[in-house]
Parts: structure tokens; sequence; C-alpha cells
């Protein structure tokens, strides 16, 4: 399962959840006094499969 990471707008609090790609993204801060939008991260762990190649390319690049 995909791990998400998301940041309040107006908190900045953030929160990881786990979920599947079928499940609703969370869209509102769960402080129940703030009630922020939230926005959704870059997931490091889905970043870092999918962006192997990637990462290769640019490090071949360095001198
Ligand atoms: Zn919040």
């Amino acid at each position: 399962m995909p791990l998400y990471e998301y940041q309040c707008s107006k908190c900045e609090d953030k929160k990881e959840a786990v979920q599947s790609i079928k499940d609703e993204p969370l869209k509102i801060c769960e402080k129940s006094d703030c009630g922020g939008d939230l926005k959704k991260l870059i997931s490091l762990g889905g970043f870092e499969l999918k962006g192997s190649g990637w990462a290769k390319d640019l490090y071949s690049k360095k001198p």
C-alpha cells in the first residue's frame, strides 16, 4: 500500500496516511480546531522506487 503524506495549508501540520489508490484522498485537516485544507505531498517511498532511473541519470551527469 502506498504511503501518502499530507500537509495542512493552514496549521502546516503533516500527516502520513497509508491508502489504497482507490481510497479518497484526505482533504480536510483532522484537527477539530483547524479544518484547513490538506495538500498532498509526494510520497518519499513511492518516489524513490519510480525515480531510481532518473536518479541514476542525474548522478551520471556529475563529473
Ligand atoms: Zn490544520
